[in-house]
């Protein structure tokens, strides 16, 4: 089964994915982390992308659709794909659907992950990942650990993304607002949406999540 995550940043998606990813054997493409990877790795595409990225821009519609088309080309799609942070753009929804349609394969389910924005900022502000595992941490909700070390994996890497800041998140979400969610029409208008409440609990939301998978 082949699904994607929508909504804006801080909703979740990621959180989600990972959810999937153990539970039913299905892999996450987030275009985020992949373009957070070239930067590390620093291609010559990643520091292209970096200053974009910090300030809360979408970077263009060619980088993002070739990244997923390398790993659709080169990933055995096991219990299937979650798209996580892709598409963003209705340029990219429709390339989404000719590259799946070109492997024999459909989307099956679109899940829009509904979310506040005052709970985003929110989310957002006490953000934190695991450098090593990406298991993801809220300040207030899931502390990182007091011994220092993360509860997924033990590493003390506890790392905070640079445009997760609010000026950037004030440009990230007008960037969702003008570009993403007229995805959310396309989408009901081709019959593959459908909602969760995004603001509750992860459990919560996961459960939400299977119901419409299942
Ligand atoms: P994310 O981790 O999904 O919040 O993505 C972080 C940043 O990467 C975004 O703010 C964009 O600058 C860039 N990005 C990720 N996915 C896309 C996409 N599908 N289209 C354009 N830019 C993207």
């Amino acid at each position: 089964m082949n699904i994607i995550l929508l909504g804006p940043p801080g909703a979740g998606k990621g959180t989600q994915a990972r959810k999937l990813v153990d539970g039913r054997d299905m892999v996450q493409l987030s275009t985020g982390d992949m373009l957070r990877a070239a930067r590390t790795s620093g291609t010559a595409m990643g520091k292209k992308v970096a200053a974009v990225m910090d300030a809360g821009n979408l970077v263009t519609d060619d980088i993002v659709i070739g990244l997923i088309r390398e790993q659709l080309e080169d990933t055995s799609h096991a219990g299937g794909f979650i798209f996580d942070g892709f598409p963003r753009t209705l340029a990219q929804a429709d390339a989404l659907a000719e590259l799946v349609a070109e492997m024999g394969q459909k989307i099956h389910h679109v899940v829009e992950m509904a979310v506040d924005d005052d709970a985003l900022v929110a989310r957002i502000t006490a953000r934190s990942t695991c450098g090593e595992c990406g298991e993801v941490y809220n300040d207030n909700t899931k502390p990182w650990p007091a011994d220092g070390k993360c509860a997924n994996c033990g590493s003390t890497n506890q790392t905070r993304r640079a445009d997760d800041n609010e000026d950037s998140l004030k440009t990230r979400l007008m960037a969702y607002y003008k570009q993403t969610s007229p995805l959310v029409g396309y989408y009901y208008a081709k019959g593959q949406l459908s909602a969760v409440n995004g603001l509750g609990a992860m459990d919560e939301v996961a459960g939400e999540i299977a119901s419409v998978l299942d």
